[in-house]
């Protein structure tokens, strides 16, 4: 765009330097095209005038035209009020005003006609308007006329500053108004045509100053449809790119450790589920171009078993494996089990994690260097400098949301040939966030558990039923089952929460004494060996009951663990709650999981709840999590570093527009896939524009 939107803001009439400053900090708003681009958040109908003998009392806004006949004042302080009765052809109301009496007094006249705008309340059987806006009507002329009145979300800093939605209207207003020319367009003309989209700059224009109701839908959607076009574009041709540049590692082998893994050694048949996923898998390492897939399943579909298989083609192809989990308590229970079902295979496996002790380290050090050691399991200690392979050939990242961006690239770059990789997760993602956060990966679903598992029976429980439930785990303890209570926990050091877990320990200490009970407590206050330990008697069966905070989220895995009760319920995010669920039904035997909570339940929290007791299904369930949340605050993508920052699209609401998006971008690419033709150069500016400004979605792989 040209030097007008480049300009600060502070230069656009009614802003200044101490706004503009304001702007910045508040509202990362530092040019004219930052405000340009800072949508509104709803709009409301400005073509109806009331007369106010009509008046609705429980519209959301009013807008009436009529005078006021005079001020008074009413009440003692504090509680003092200016009252100005209004009125118009067909009645009388009052304008109510707590606060700001000088301002009003001196700047509005009497018998002078004014446009008022705000919301009608019912007080004493009569209606008012409190703080209403009030504007004069030649003020209003001179406004861009809109049919459909803009907000704009504001923060506390910037209203008690003055700027309030309407002053930032008025701001959108001046941009316009001093507009010398047409904004240039970022899509090619073929594309608008396709899909009938209208051209930017109307877009633009109606998306502040709605002409009319259609209008503003036909600017909805071609600025949506453009935000997801973009990093569709973008993450599609990084994908293309790859896939046509790098010589990928080819595993072309089917050797003698998968063989006799597979006849000697596995412990159950495959699902036909982790079948057709290996065999996806298997056909990108075969191909000599680079694999990047996603492997997502729901928690207990056996995902383990389907990494250890992958590990041994590249095993037999003569690579090492790196495999990299958020969590010590993860990561050490990976090296067990991979361990145990490779039984006495000749295959070495590692565990490094950031209690590894130093002579432990050389030994690992040294066995990755000389290649002797096959799989190296751990932490985010694997991707210290110190630590080098010599044949790094495929890199498995497991509950990847939990790693930063950088984190993961730092995997990528520790060979000069790029490894294969293999992002799994257990928190199933709802397809149109997939096509965004793994839009350039490809995708495998484990979609079957494994069978013989009896569905998860969900119960809820209100704090007072806590003698009932209790007596309910006596019953799973006598039976032989073990048990689960998770305390919330949002960040790990939190005081509050910890004492909920201290507390609930306390209490569940005294209800299930020794020597008949035992009970194990693991929190993200201890420290890892102390984990470890308290982890490994709940495994080996030493303790019945298990206390925990959401350290034991992922990947915990004890099949004689029944019984999941999972105390504030409240607390939790629906997602959250599905993967704690997911820690029992894990064996033969009936699983349960009890939600307890107070009385008090917001409606959020009442659906998640009824989620929960109704569906067992992780996709329904990430889903509705997605409807609930939105986006920004879907488990995962907050601590992946990845803020959404859509503009204007809604991955819960737009999925028909991603479609389309992705279609589009996919079509554009499969007839120009470096982007070269004229017609298609528009959209290099386009995608180079928005990574400038946004996340770089092509990092998130
Ligand atoms: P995920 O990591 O996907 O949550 P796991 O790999 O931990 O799941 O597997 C969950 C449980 O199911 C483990 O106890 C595992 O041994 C078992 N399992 C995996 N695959 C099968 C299968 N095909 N048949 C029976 N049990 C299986
Ligand atoms: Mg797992």
């Amino acid at each position: 765009m040209n030097k007008y939107w480049e300009q600060d803001i502070k230069f656009l009439p009614g802003v200044g330097p101490k706004r503009a400053e304001l702007f910045n900090k508040e509202l990362n708003i530092r040019t004219n095209e930052d405000l340009l681009q800072y949508f509104p958040y709803k709009y409301i109908d400005r073509t109806k005038f009331y007369s106010i003998r009509e008046i609705d009392p429980s519209a959301a806004f009013i807008q009436l035209r009529g005078k006021i006949t005079r001020f008074l004042k009413e009440g003692q302080k504090p509680k003092e009020r200016l009252i100005g009765k209004f009125s118009d052809t067909t009645g009388t109301i009052d304008l109510v005003f707590f606060q700001g009496f000088k301002y009003v007094l001196a700047n509005y006249d009497l018998d002078k006609e004014y446009i008022i705008f705000g919301k009608p309340n019912l007080y004493n059987g009569s209606i008012n308007i409190i703080h209403p806006e009030i504007e004069t009507v030649e003020k209003q002329e001179q406004q861009i006329n809109s049919s459909l009145q803009a907000f704009y979300n504001t923060t506390e800093k910037l209203k008690s500053n003055y700027i309030t939605s309407k002053s930032i209207q008025k701001f959108q207003n001046n941009l316009w108004r001093d507009l010398k020319q047409p904004i240039s367009e970022t899509l090619p003309a073929y594309i608008l045509a396709q899909h009938r989209l209208i051209g930017l700059h109307e877009a633009l224009f109606n998306i502040h100053f709605p002409q009319s109701i259609d209008a503003l839908k036909k600017a909805q959607l071609r600025l949506k449809f453009e935000e997801l076009f973009t990093i569709q574009l973008d993450l599609l041709k990084q994908k293309y790119n790859r896939y046509h540049k790098s010589n990928g590692l080819l595993f072309s082998k089917v050797g003698d450790n998968l063989n006799t893994f597979y006849s000697k050694y596995i412990p159950f048949e495959l699902t036909n589920a982790q079948k057709r996923v290996i065999k996806e898998i298997r056909k990108d390492l075969g191909s000599g171009k680079q694999m990047n897939r996603l492997l997502q399943g729901d928690v207990g579909s056996g995902k383990t078993l389907v990494a250890l298989m992958t590990i041994l083609i590249a095993l037999d192809n003569g690579y090492q494996t790196c495999m990299m989990a958020p969590t010590e308590i993860l990561a050490n229970q990976h090296f067990h089990s991979i361990k145990k079902m490779l039984g006495d295979m000749d295959i070495s496996v590692q565990l490094l994690t950031g209690s590894t002790p130093k002579k432990q380290r050389t030994i690992i050090s040294k066995g990755l260097m000389d290649g002797s050691l096959h799989i190296l399991i751990g932490t985010h200690a694997v991707i210290e400098d110190t630590v080098q392979f010599k044949n790094l050939g495929f890199v498995i990242i497991d509950e990847q949301h939990r790693f930063g961006v950088a984190q993961r690239a730092k995997l990528w770059e520790k060979n000069e040939q790029t490894p294969h990789v293999l992002v799994m997760t257990a928190t199933p993602i709802p397809r149109t966030l997939a096509m965004t956060l793994y839009g350039d990966l490809d995708i495998s679903s484990i979609d079957e558990l494994p069978p013989g598992r009896k569905p998860i029976k969900t119960i809820h429980y209100f704090d007072t039923k806590r003698l009932v439930m209790f007596g309910f785990i006596r019953q799973q303890i006598e039976l032989g089952r073990q048990v689960y209570f998770v305390y919330p926990l949002i960040k790990e050091s939190e005081k509050f929460d910890y004492k909920d877990l201290e507390d609930g320990y306390e209490a569940i200490s005294r209800a299930f004494p020794p020597p008949r009970y035992s009970v194990s407590v693991v929190h993200g206050r201890m420290k890892a060996d102390e984990k470890a330990a308290s982890m490994k008697y709940f495994k080996e069966g030493k303790t019945n009951i298990m206390v925990a905070t959401t350290v034991i989220e992922v990947g915990v895995d004890v099949p004689n663990a029944s019984v999941m009760v999972i105390e504030s319920t409240e607390r939790f995010g629906l997602s959250q709650l599905h993967q704690l669920r997911g820690r029992v039904g894990r064996g033969a035997e009936q699983s349960y999981c009890i939600l307890m909570s107070s009385y008090k339940l917001s409606e959020d929290a009442r659906k998640r709840i009824d989620a929960m007791v109704n569906s067992n299904d992780g996709f329904e369930i990430a889903e509705l999590d997605l409807k609930l949340r939105g986006p920004g605050d879907l488990e995962g993508t907050q601590q992946s570093g990845l803020a959404f920052d859509l503009k204007i699209a809604n991955l819960a609401r737009d999925g028909q527009i991603l479609q389309l998006a992705r279609d589009t971008a996919l079509s554009v690419l499969e007839s120009d896939p470096y982007l070269t033709k004229p017609e298609n150069q528009i959209l290099v500016n386009t995608i180079a524009k928005s990574k400038n400004k946004e996340v770089d979605w092509s990092q998130i792989s």
